[in-house]
Protein backbone atom coordinates (compact mmCIF):
# COMPACT_ATOMS: atom_id res chain seq x y z
CA UNK A 1 0.00 0.00 0.00
CA UNK A 2 1.49 3.49 -1.07
CA UNK A 3 1.62 5.88 2.13
CA UNK A 4 1.94 9.50 1.18
CA UNK A 5 4.33 10.36 4.09
CA UNK A 6 3.60 13.90 6.09
CA UNK A 7 5.42 16.09 8.16
CA UNK A 8 5.01 16.86 11.99
CA UNK A 9 4.39 20.83 13.00
CA UNK A 10 2.80 23.13 14.34
CA UNK A 11 1.25 20.81 16.34
CA UNK A 12 -0.48 18.56 12.55
CA UNK A 13 0.47 16.29 10.27
CA UNK A 14 0.65 18.34 6.67
CA UNK A 15 1.85 17.32 3.22
CA UNK A 16 3.61 19.63 0.25
CA UNK A 17 1.88 20.50 -2.69
CA UNK A 18 1.13 18.25 -5.15
CA UNK A 19 3.90 16.23 -6.44
CA UNK A 20 6.58 19.15 -6.93
CA UNK A 21 9.48 18.20 -5.17
CA UNK A 22 8.17 15.19 -4.50
CA UNK A 23 10.60 12.05 -3.63
CA UNK A 24 9.81 7.91 -3.49
CA UNK A 25 10.54 5.56 -0.71
CA UNK A 26 11.36 1.73 -1.63
CA UNK A 27 11.90 -1.18 -0.78
CA UNK A 28 15.76 -2.08 -1.51
CA UNK A 29 15.44 -5.68 -1.42
CA UNK A 30 12.59 -5.30 -4.07
CA UNK A 31 12.93 -1.51 -5.33
CA UNK A 32 8.82 -1.69 -5.17
CA UNK A 33 7.83 2.30 -4.27
CA UNK A 34 6.54 2.00 -0.70
CA UNK A 35 6.06 6.05 0.19
CA UNK A 36 6.03 9.37 -1.58
CA UNK A 37 7.18 12.80 0.26
CA UNK A 38 7.00 16.49 -0.61
CA UNK A 39 7.19 19.57 1.76
CA UNK A 40 6.32 21.38 -1.48
CA UNK A 41 4.88 24.81 -0.36
CA UNK A 42 5.16 23.98 3.19
CA UNK A 43 5.68 27.46 5.42
CA UNK A 44 8.24 26.72 7.65
CA UNK A 45 8.89 30.34 8.77
CA UNK A 46 5.92 29.58 10.59
CA UNK A 47 6.76 26.25 11.76
CA UNK A 48 9.63 27.70 13.63
CA UNK A 49 8.03 30.40 15.17
CA UNK A 50 5.67 28.20 16.72
CA UNK A 51 8.41 25.80 17.53
CA UNK A 52 10.49 28.34 19.30
CA UNK A 53 7.61 30.10 21.19
CA UNK A 54 5.38 27.28 22.16
CA UNK A 55 8.05 24.61 22.46
CA UNK A 56 10.63 26.42 23.97
CA UNK A 57 8.44 28.28 26.46
CA UNK A 58 7.17 24.64 27.87
CA UNK A 59 10.64 23.19 27.78
CA UNK A 60 11.95 25.55 29.84
CA UNK A 61 9.27 25.94 32.20
CA UNK A 62 10.30 22.08 32.72
CA UNK A 63 13.02 20.83 35.38
CA UNK A 64 15.98 18.57 34.01
CA UNK A 65 13.91 15.78 36.29
CA UNK A 66 10.46 16.42 34.67
CA UNK A 67 12.39 16.83 30.85
CA UNK A 68 13.87 12.93 32.10
CA UNK A 69 10.70 11.76 32.45
CA UNK A 70 9.43 13.18 29.06
CA UNK A 71 12.38 10.84 27.59
CA UNK A 72 11.23 7.94 29.82
CA UNK A 73 7.83 8.13 28.11
CA UNK A 74 9.49 8.22 24.60
CA UNK A 75 11.87 5.47 25.29
CA UNK A 76 8.92 3.26 26.93
CA UNK A 77 6.91 4.40 24.07
CA UNK A 78 9.29 3.36 21.09
CA UNK A 79 9.73 0.25 23.06
CA UNK A 80 6.38 -1.29 23.06
CA UNK A 81 5.74 -0.42 19.20
CA UNK A 82 9.19 -2.35 18.73
CA UNK A 83 7.69 -5.70 16.59
CA UNK A 84 6.04 -2.72 14.60
CA UNK A 85 9.36 -0.58 13.62
CA UNK A 86 11.69 -3.87 13.49
CA UNK A 87 8.95 -4.74 10.43
CA UNK A 88 8.95 -1.03 8.54
CA UNK A 89 12.83 -1.20 8.86
CA UNK A 90 12.62 -4.30 7.35
CA UNK A 91 11.44 -3.20 4.34
CA UNK A 92 12.34 0.18 4.25
CA UNK A 93 15.89 -0.18 5.56
CA UNK A 94 16.80 -3.28 4.18
CA UNK A 95 17.37 -4.12 7.57
CA UNK A 96 17.62 -7.74 8.75
CA UNK A 97 15.91 -8.49 12.15
CA UNK A 98 19.02 -7.85 14.47
CA UNK A 99 20.31 -5.15 12.03
CA UNK A 100 16.81 -3.30 12.63
CA UNK A 101 16.60 -4.12 16.80
CA UNK A 102 20.30 -2.44 16.84
CA UNK A 103 18.45 1.00 15.12
CA UNK A 104 15.79 0.80 17.41
CA UNK A 105 16.84 -0.51 20.58
CA UNK A 106 19.78 2.12 20.54
CA UNK A 107 17.01 4.53 20.37
CA UNK A 108 15.12 3.41 23.21
CA UNK A 109 18.63 2.72 25.09
CA UNK A 110 19.87 6.54 24.22
CA UNK A 111 16.83 8.11 25.28
CA UNK A 112 15.80 5.63 28.64
CA UNK A 113 19.96 6.78 29.15
CA UNK A 114 19.38 10.46 29.18
CA UNK A 115 16.15 10.04 31.86
CA UNK A 116 18.40 8.75 34.07
CA UNK A 117 20.36 12.08 33.69
CA UNK A 118 17.44 14.24 33.96
CA UNK A 119 16.81 12.52 37.25
CA UNK A 120 20.55 13.03 38.68
CA UNK A 121 20.41 16.87 37.62
CA UNK A 122 17.09 17.00 39.49
CA UNK A 123 14.55 19.89 39.79
CA UNK A 124 16.42 22.83 38.06
CA UNK A 125 16.68 24.17 35.02
CA UNK A 126 20.31 25.67 35.07
CA UNK A 127 23.19 23.96 35.79
CA UNK A 128 26.17 25.20 37.50
CA UNK A 129 29.54 24.88 35.90
CA UNK A 130 32.21 24.37 38.33
CA UNK A 131 32.99 26.15 41.17
CA UNK A 132 32.67 30.04 42.25
CA UNK A 133 35.72 31.83 42.05
CA UNK A 134 36.74 34.53 44.20
CA UNK A 135 37.43 37.97 42.36
CA UNK A 136 37.93 41.08 44.78
CA UNK A 137 40.11 41.75 47.61
CA UNK A 138 37.48 40.75 50.18
CA UNK A 139 34.98 37.60 50.00
CA UNK A 140 31.88 38.88 48.66
CA UNK A 141 32.94 39.47 45.01
CA UNK A 142 32.82 36.29 43.50
CA UNK A 143 32.55 34.91 39.39
CA UNK A 144 31.27 31.51 38.45
CA UNK A 145 29.39 30.17 35.78
CA UNK A 146 26.46 28.27 34.34
CA UNK A 147 24.16 26.67 31.95
CA UNK A 148 21.01 27.58 30.50
CA UNK A 149 18.86 26.18 27.69
CA UNK A 150 19.55 28.11 24.56
CA UNK A 151 16.77 30.13 23.37
CA UNK A 152 16.13 29.09 19.65
CA UNK A 153 15.47 25.51 18.27
CA UNK A 154 17.00 22.70 17.28
CA UNK A 155 17.03 21.48 14.03
CA UNK A 156 18.37 18.04 13.13
CA UNK A 157 19.52 16.44 10.02
CA UNK A 158 19.98 13.11 10.04
CA UNK A 159 21.84 10.11 7.92
CA UNK A 160 19.83 7.43 6.25
CA UNK A 161 21.41 4.44 7.80
CA UNK A 162 19.67 5.03 11.22
CA UNK A 163 16.93 6.52 10.97
CA UNK A 164 15.19 5.62 14.67
CA UNK A 165 18.74 5.53 16.62
CA UNK A 166 19.67 9.17 14.57
CA UNK A 167 16.26 10.74 15.73
CA UNK A 168 16.47 9.73 19.49
CA UNK A 169 19.80 10.48 19.94
CA UNK A 170 20.14 13.66 19.32
CA UNK A 171 16.56 14.92 20.22
CA UNK A 172 16.98 13.39 24.16
CA UNK A 173 19.79 15.62 24.25
CA UNK A 174 18.40 18.66 23.19
CA UNK A 175 14.52 18.09 24.74
CA UNK A 176 16.98 17.14 27.87
CA UNK A 177 18.86 21.01 27.70
CA UNK A 178 14.88 22.52 27.04
CA UNK A 179 15.62 23.20 23.37
CA UNK A 180 12.74 22.02 21.25
CA UNK A 181 13.66 19.86 18.10
CA UNK A 182 12.77 20.10 14.41
CA UNK A 183 14.15 16.90 13.28
CA UNK A 184 14.52 15.70 9.64
CA UNK A 185 15.09 12.23 8.89
CA UNK A 186 17.17 11.04 5.46
CA UNK A 187 14.07 11.12 3.01
CA UNK A 188 15.20 7.36 1.42
CA UNK A 189 14.46 5.56 4.92
CA UNK A 190 11.91 8.03 6.47
CA UNK A 191 8.99 5.71 7.44
CA UNK A 192 10.45 4.45 10.51
CA UNK A 193 11.24 7.86 11.49
CA UNK A 194 7.83 9.37 10.10
CA UNK A 195 6.33 6.45 12.43
CA UNK A 196 8.11 6.91 15.83
CA UNK A 197 6.91 10.33 15.24
CA UNK A 198 3.43 9.17 14.51
CA UNK A 199 3.47 7.07 18.14
CA UNK A 200 4.53 10.14 20.43
CA UNK A 201 1.64 12.43 18.79
CA UNK A 202 -0.67 9.60 18.95
CA UNK A 203 0.21 9.05 22.76
CA UNK A 204 0.33 12.45 23.20
CA UNK A 205 3.58 12.58 24.43
CA UNK A 206 5.20 15.95 24.05
CA UNK A 207 4.48 19.32 25.00
CA UNK A 208 3.35 21.32 21.94
CA UNK A 209 5.91 22.53 19.77
CA UNK A 210 8.74 21.08 21.54
CA UNK A 211 9.35 18.07 18.60
CA UNK A 212 8.70 18.83 15.18
CA UNK A 213 9.29 16.41 12.31
CA UNK A 214 10.21 17.19 8.51
CA UNK A 215 9.23 14.48 5.52
CA UNK A 216 11.14 15.38 2.96
CA UNK A 217 13.64 18.63 1.86
CA UNK A 218 14.11 21.72 4.65
CA UNK A 219 13.02 24.40 1.55
CA UNK A 220 13.84 27.57 3.21
CA UNK A 221 14.08 26.77 6.88
CA UNK A 222 18.23 26.53 7.16
CA UNK A 223 18.05 29.83 5.96
CA UNK A 224 15.95 31.67 9.03
CA UNK A 225 18.03 30.17 11.70
CA UNK A 226 19.33 32.44 14.20
CA UNK A 227 22.16 33.35 16.74
CA UNK A 228 20.10 31.13 19.36
CA UNK A 229 19.40 28.55 17.08
CA UNK A 230 21.21 25.30 16.23
CA UNK A 231 21.98 22.88 13.53
CA UNK A 232 23.18 19.24 14.05
CA UNK A 233 23.92 17.42 11.27
CA UNK A 234 24.89 13.94 10.18
CA UNK A 235 25.53 12.60 7.16
CA UNK A 236 28.26 13.17 3.83
CA UNK A 237 30.92 15.74 4.47
CA UNK A 238 30.01 17.07 0.96
CA UNK A 239 26.99 18.23 2.49
CA UNK A 240 28.07 19.10 5.48
CA UNK A 241 30.39 21.69 3.94
CA UNK A 242 27.12 22.95 1.79
CA UNK A 243 25.10 23.38 4.58
CA UNK A 244 27.99 24.59 6.95
CA UNK A 245 28.52 27.15 4.38
CA UNK A 246 25.19 28.45 4.62
CA UNK A 247 24.39 32.04 4.35
CA UNK A 248 22.25 32.22 7.54
CA UNK A 249 24.84 29.79 9.52
CA UNK A 250 27.80 31.99 8.64
CA UNK A 251 26.36 35.61 9.58
CA UNK A 252 24.32 34.71 12.27
CA UNK A 253 27.14 32.00 14.24
CA UNK A 254 23.90 29.31 14.09
CA UNK A 255 25.81 26.98 16.82
CA UNK A 256 26.85 23.84 14.36
CA UNK A 257 27.60 20.08 15.36
CA UNK A 258 28.78 18.24 12.19
CA UNK A 259 28.93 13.81 12.18
CA UNK A 260 30.75 12.87 8.51
CA UNK A 261 32.71 10.36 7.03
CA UNK A 262 34.85 8.47 9.12
CA UNK A 263 37.72 5.83 7.71
CA UNK A 264 37.93 4.23 10.86
CA UNK A 265 40.53 1.44 11.69
CA UNK A 266 41.08 -1.67 13.59
CA UNK A 267 44.99 -2.57 14.84
CA UNK A 268 46.29 -5.86 15.44
CA UNK A 269 49.02 -5.99 17.72
CA UNK A 270 51.88 -7.68 17.47
CA UNK A 271 51.53 -9.72 20.34
CA UNK A 272 47.94 -11.40 19.44
CA UNK A 273 48.40 -15.40 18.64
CA UNK A 274 46.13 -16.74 16.57
CA UNK A 275 43.48 -18.49 18.20
CA UNK A 276 43.51 -16.68 21.27
CA UNK A 277 40.47 -14.56 22.70
CA UNK A 278 41.95 -11.40 21.41
CA UNK A 279 42.38 -12.35 18.13
CA UNK A 280 38.77 -14.11 17.62
CA UNK A 281 37.44 -10.77 19.43
CA UNK A 282 39.03 -8.45 16.38
CA UNK A 283 37.94 -11.32 13.49
CA UNK A 284 34.26 -10.90 15.02
CA UNK A 285 34.90 -7.31 15.43
CA UNK A 286 36.03 -6.82 11.69
CA UNK A 287 33.34 -9.32 10.76
CA UNK A 288 30.68 -7.79 12.55
CA UNK A 289 31.49 -3.94 11.20
CA UNK A 290 31.40 -5.01 7.41
CA UNK A 291 27.99 -6.84 7.59
CA UNK A 292 25.88 -5.31 10.19
CA UNK A 293 23.59 -3.04 8.53
CA UNK A 294 25.18 -4.44 5.31
CA UNK A 295 28.32 -2.13 6.34
CA UNK A 296 26.19 1.32 6.32
CA UNK A 297 27.41 2.60 10.14
CA UNK A 298 29.44 5.44 10.34
CA UNK A 299 31.40 3.79 12.96
CA UNK A 300 32.02 0.33 11.04
CA UNK A 301 35.64 -0.40 10.44
CA UNK A 302 37.35 0.39 7.06
CA UNK A 303 40.84 0.06 7.55
CA UNK A 304 42.41 -3.46 9.25
CA UNK A 305 46.09 -3.06 9.95
CA UNK A 306 47.87 -6.36 10.65
CA UNK A 307 51.49 -7.15 11.40
CA UNK A 308 53.09 -7.83 7.82
CA UNK A 309 53.88 -11.86 9.23
CA UNK A 310 50.16 -12.11 10.06
CA UNK A 311 48.90 -10.90 7.03
CA UNK A 312 47.87 -14.21 5.09
CA UNK A 313 46.68 -15.39 8.29
CA UNK A 314 44.58 -12.81 9.30
CA UNK A 315 42.85 -12.65 5.36
CA UNK A 316 42.01 -16.11 5.60
CA UNK A 317 39.89 -16.02 8.93
CA UNK A 318 38.23 -12.79 7.83
CA UNK A 319 37.79 -14.48 4.13
CA UNK A 320 36.19 -17.71 5.71
CA UNK A 321 33.61 -15.79 7.62
CA UNK A 322 32.36 -13.56 4.85
CA UNK A 323 31.80 -16.41 2.70
CA UNK A 324 29.24 -17.86 5.01
CA UNK A 325 27.27 -14.77 5.04
CA UNK A 326 24.08 -15.09 3.57
CA UNK A 327 22.76 -12.32 1.52
CA UNK A 328 19.54 -11.68 0.54
CA UNK A 329 15.94 -10.75 1.50
CA UNK A 330 16.34 -9.19 5.41
CA UNK A 331 13.21 -10.52 6.16
CA UNK A 332 14.04 -14.54 6.66
CA UNK A 333 15.43 -15.85 9.28
CA UNK A 334 18.45 -17.58 7.04
CA UNK A 335 20.02 -14.07 5.89
CA UNK A 336 23.05 -12.42 7.64
CA UNK A 337 22.97 -9.19 5.17
CA UNK A 338 20.05 -7.41 3.04
CA UNK A 339 20.96 -5.05 0.28
CA UNK A 340 22.11 -1.16 0.75
CA UNK A 341 19.49 1.03 1.56
CA UNK A 342 19.37 2.91 -1.94
CA UNK A 343 20.38 2.96 -5.70
CA UNK A 344 22.30 5.68 -5.18
CA UNK A 345 24.28 3.45 -2.46
CA UNK A 346 25.22 0.50 -4.60
CA UNK A 347 26.20 2.84 -7.22
CA UNK A 348 28.70 4.33 -4.94
CA UNK A 349 29.82 1.43 -3.38
CA UNK A 350 30.69 -0.25 -6.48
CA UNK A 351 32.24 2.42 -7.66
CA UNK A 352 34.17 2.45 -4.57
CA UNK A 353 35.24 -0.97 -4.77
CA UNK A 354 36.78 -0.12 -8.67
CA UNK A 355 38.20 3.04 -7.69
CA UNK A 356 40.50 1.06 -4.84
CA UNK A 357 41.48 -1.77 -6.81
CA UNK A 358 42.21 0.37 -9.55
CA UNK A 359 44.78 2.28 -7.75
CA UNK A 360 46.15 -0.08 -4.56
CA UNK A 361 44.58 -2.71 -3.97
CA UNK A 362 42.91 -6.29 -5.00
CA UNK A 363 39.90 -8.04 -4.15
CA UNK A 364 40.33 -11.09 -1.51
CA UNK A 365 36.40 -11.90 -2.18
CA UNK A 366 33.23 -10.04 -2.89
CA UNK A 367 33.28 -7.16 -5.39
CA UNK A 368 31.70 -4.30 -7.01
CA UNK A 369 29.16 -6.27 -8.78
CA UNK A 370 25.41 -6.49 -8.29
CA UNK A 371 23.96 -9.93 -6.85
CA UNK A 372 21.02 -11.65 -6.76
CA UNK A 373 19.81 -11.81 -3.34
CA UNK A 374 19.20 -15.29 -1.46
CA UNK A 375 14.89 -15.72 -1.03
CA UNK A 376 13.72 -12.97 -3.24
CA UNK A 377 12.30 -15.34 -5.66
CA UNK A 378 13.13 -15.08 -9.84
CA UNK A 379 10.39 -12.48 -10.45
CA UNK A 380 12.63 -10.48 -8.54
CA UNK A 381 16.14 -11.64 -10.20
CA UNK A 382 18.10 -8.62 -11.11
CA UNK A 383 16.10 -6.13 -8.55
CA UNK A 384 17.58 -5.15 -5.25
CA UNK A 385 20.77 -3.42 -4.37
CA UNK A 386 22.26 -6.35 -3.08
CA UNK A 387 26.64 -6.80 -3.03
CA UNK A 388 28.66 -9.15 -1.61
CA UNK A 389 30.82 -7.83 2.04
CA UNK A 390 33.99 -7.47 0.10
CA UNK A 391 37.46 -7.64 1.60
CA UNK A 392 40.34 -5.97 -0.33
CA UNK A 393 44.30 -6.32 0.76
CA UNK A 394 46.57 -3.05 -0.18
CA UNK A 395 49.77 -4.71 0.49
CA UNK A 396 51.73 -1.61 0.54
CA UNK A 397 49.93 1.19 1.75
CA UNK A 398 50.69 4.83 1.70
CA UNK A 399 48.88 7.70 2.90
CA UNK A 400 47.80 9.16 -0.40
CA UNK A 401 45.90 5.84 -1.12
CA UNK A 402 42.42 6.16 -1.54
CA UNK A 403 41.73 3.60 1.26
CA UNK A 404 42.72 6.24 3.66
CA UNK A 405 40.93 9.02 1.89
CA UNK A 406 37.27 7.93 0.85
CA UNK A 407 34.92 6.35 2.71
CA UNK A 408 33.30 3.45 0.95
CA UNK A 409 30.05 3.38 2.52
CA UNK A 410 29.11 0.07 2.31
CA UNK A 411 29.72 -3.94 3.51
CA UNK A 412 34.26 -3.43 2.56
CA UNK A 413 36.99 -3.53 4.46
CA UNK A 414 40.69 -3.54 3.40
CA UNK A 415 43.24 -5.32 5.21
CA UNK A 416 47.03 -3.60 5.42
CA UNK A 417 50.07 -4.58 6.37
CA UNK A 418 52.59 -2.50 8.91
CA UNK A 419 55.91 -3.36 10.36
CA UNK A 420 54.49 -4.84 13.95
CA UNK A 421 56.02 -0.97 15.74
CA UNK A 422 53.19 1.45 17.08
CA UNK A 423 55.17 4.01 15.03
CA UNK A 424 53.90 2.60 11.57
CA UNK A 425 50.68 1.63 12.84
CA UNK A 426 50.49 5.25 13.86
CA UNK A 427 51.33 6.96 10.58
CA UNK A 428 48.48 4.35 8.77
CA UNK A 429 45.75 5.10 11.45
CA UNK A 430 46.20 8.80 11.10
CA UNK A 431 46.55 9.04 7.28
CA UNK A 432 42.60 9.04 7.38
CA UNK A 433 42.64 12.46 8.67
CA UNK A 434 40.54 12.29 11.43
CA UNK A 435 37.77 9.08 13.01
CA UNK A 436 34.88 8.47 15.34
CA UNK A 437 36.55 5.47 16.46
CA UNK A 438 39.89 3.26 16.36
CA UNK A 439 40.17 0.05 17.80
CA UNK A 440 43.47 -1.89 19.13
CA UNK A 441 43.69 -4.95 19.83
CA UNK A 442 46.82 -6.07 21.92
CA UNK A 443 47.88 -6.81 25.94
CA UNK A 444 51.14 -5.41 25.11
CA UNK A 445 51.14 -2.05 27.21
CA UNK A 446 53.98 -0.10 25.69
CA UNK A 447 52.36 -0.54 22.49
CA UNK A 448 49.15 0.24 23.25
CA UNK A 449 50.50 3.39 25.32
CA UNK A 450 52.38 4.48 22.18
CA UNK A 451 50.12 3.78 19.94
CA UNK A 452 46.96 5.35 21.52
CA UNK A 453 48.68 8.55 22.30
CA UNK A 454 50.02 8.78 18.82
CA UNK A 455 46.16 8.50 17.33
CA UNK A 456 44.25 9.85 20.35
CA UNK A 457 44.09 13.81 18.44
CA UNK A 458 42.90 11.89 15.68
CA UNK A 459 39.42 10.65 16.80
CA UNK A 460 36.26 11.04 18.89
CA UNK A 461 36.59 7.42 20.67
CA UNK A 462 39.02 4.84 21.09
CA UNK A 463 38.57 1.01 22.55
CA UNK A 464 41.18 -1.23 23.69
CA UNK A 465 40.65 -5.32 22.64
CA UNK A 466 42.53 -7.65 25.05
CA UNK A 467 42.36 -10.82 27.26
CA UNK A 468 41.18 -9.46 30.33
CA UNK A 469 37.94 -7.88 28.67
CA UNK A 470 37.81 -10.72 25.41
CA UNK A 471 34.74 -11.69 26.91
CA UNK A 472 32.51 -8.64 27.54
CA UNK A 473 34.17 -6.01 25.40
CA UNK A 474 31.27 -4.03 23.57
CA UNK A 475 31.85 -4.34 19.78
CA UNK A 476 34.05 -0.28 18.55
CA UNK A 477 30.76 0.21 16.45
CA UNK A 478 28.32 0.50 19.07
CA UNK A 479 27.57 3.54 19.99
CA UNK A 480 27.46 4.68 23.81
CA UNK A 481 25.07 7.21 25.17
CA UNK A 482 27.51 8.05 27.96
CA UNK A 483 30.80 7.83 25.68
CA UNK A 484 31.49 11.17 23.35
CA UNK A 485 30.43 10.27 19.39
CA UNK A 486 32.16 12.25 16.81
CA UNK A 487 35.53 12.97 15.72
CA UNK A 488 38.10 15.72 14.01
CA UNK A 489 38.55 16.06 10.45
CA UNK A 490 37.04 13.98 8.19
CA UNK A 491 34.79 13.00 10.73
CA UNK A 492 33.05 16.40 10.84
CA UNK A 493 34.55 17.74 14.00
CA UNK A 494 31.46 17.02 15.92
CA UNK A 495 30.60 16.02 19.25
CA UNK A 496 27.51 14.07 20.88
CA UNK A 497 26.13 12.07 23.69
CA UNK A 498 29.21 11.76 26.36
CA UNK A 499 26.29 11.72 28.93
CA UNK A 500 25.83 15.30 30.77
CA UNK A 501 28.51 16.60 28.34
CA UNK A 502 26.31 16.22 25.09
CA UNK A 503 24.23 19.11 27.26
CA UNK A 504 26.67 21.94 26.83
CA UNK A 505 25.69 21.82 23.38
CA UNK A 506 22.47 23.23 23.27
CA UNK A 507 22.90 24.82 26.32
CA UNK A 508 24.82 28.73 27.20
CA UNK A 509 27.69 28.94 29.30
CA UNK A 510 27.32 32.12 31.00
CA UNK A 511 29.64 33.84 33.39
CA UNK A 512 28.36 35.52 36.16
CA UNK A 513 29.99 37.80 38.50
CA UNK A 514 28.92 39.68 41.76
CA UNK A 515 27.61 38.92 45.14
CA UNK A 516 28.42 35.63 46.21
CA UNK A 517 25.14 35.32 47.99
CA UNK A 518 23.52 36.26 44.93
CA UNK A 519 25.54 34.10 42.77
CA UNK A 520 24.69 31.23 44.76
CA UNK A 521 20.47 32.41 44.58
CA UNK A 522 20.45 32.53 41.03
CA UNK A 523 22.43 29.31 39.74
CA UNK A 524 21.33 27.10 42.84
CA UNK A 525 25.25 26.21 44.47
P1 LIG B 1 23.76 12.83 2.88
O1 LIG B 1 23.40 12.53 1.50
O2 LIG B 1 24.79 13.86 3.15
O3 LIG B 1 22.40 13.20 3.60
C1 LIG B 1 22.36 13.43 4.98
C2 LIG B 1 21.15 14.27 5.33
O4 LIG B 1 21.31 15.58 4.78
C3 LIG B 1 19.83 13.74 4.77
O5 LIG B 1 18.82 13.92 5.73
C4 LIG B 1 19.59 14.63 3.56
O6 LIG B 1 18.24 14.76 3.23
C5 LIG B 1 20.11 15.94 4.10
N1 LIG B 1 20.43 16.93 3.09
C6 LIG B 1 21.08 16.75 1.92
N2 LIG B 1 21.20 17.94 1.28
C7 LIG B 1 20.61 18.86 2.07
C8 LIG B 1 20.38 20.27 1.94
N3 LIG B 1 20.83 20.97 0.90
N4 LIG B 1 19.71 20.90 2.93
C9 LIG B 1 19.25 20.23 4.00
N5 LIG B 1 19.43 18.90 4.16
C10 LIG B 1 20.11 18.23 3.21
O7 LIG B 1 24.27 11.52 3.66
P2 LIG B 1 23.60 10.07 3.69
O8 LIG B 1 23.81 9.44 2.36
O9 LIG B 1 22.22 10.13 4.25
O10 LIG B 1 24.49 9.35 4.78
C11 LIG B 1 25.71 8.70 4.51
C12 LIG B 1 26.86 9.46 5.08
O11 LIG B 1 26.61 9.82 6.42
C13 LIG B 1 28.13 8.66 5.11
O12 LIG B 1 29.14 9.42 4.55
C14 LIG B 1 28.40 8.41 6.58
O13 LIG B 1 29.75 8.36 6.92
C15 LIG B 1 27.76 9.57 7.22
N6 LIG B 1 27.33 9.21 8.56
C16 LIG B 1 28.00 9.72 9.63
C17 LIG B 1 27.60 9.41 10.90
C18 LIG B 1 28.30 9.95 12.12
O14 LIG B 1 27.75 9.84 13.20
N7 LIG B 1 29.46 10.52 12.00
C19 LIG B 1 26.49 8.60 11.11
C20 LIG B 1 25.82 8.09 10.00
C21 LIG B 1 26.26 8.41 8.73
P3 LIG B 1 17.59 13.98 1.97
O15 LIG B 1 17.71 12.54 2.28
O16 LIG B 1 16.20 14.49 1.96
O17 LIG B 1 18.41 14.38 0.77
Amino acid sequence: MMIELHSYLKGEWVRGRGDVHAAALVNPASEDVLANVSTDGIDFKSALTYARDRGGASLRRMTFASRGELLRAMSRAIHAHRDELITTAIANGGNTRSDAKFDIDGASGTLAAYADIGVELGDTNVIADGESVQLGRGARLFGAHMFVPRDGVAVHINAFNFPAWGLAEKAAVALLAGVPVISKPATSTALVAEQIVRIFTNEKLIPDGAFSFIAGGTGDLLGMLTGQDILAFTGSSTTAASLRGGKAILTNSVRTNVEADSLNSAVLGPDVEAGSDVMNLFINDVVRDMTQKTGQKCTAIRRVYVPSAMLDDVIGRISERLAAIRVGDPARDDVAMGPVATAQQLKDVSEGIVRATTECATVVCGGPKRIDGIGCGAAASGKGYFIEPTLLVNKSPSATDPIHTHEVFGPVATVMPYDGSSAHAAALVRAGDGGLVASVYSDDKEFLKSLIVAVAPYHGRITIGSSKVASQAIPPGTVLPSMVHGGPGRAGGGEELGGRRGLAFYMQRVAIQGDRALLVTVRGG
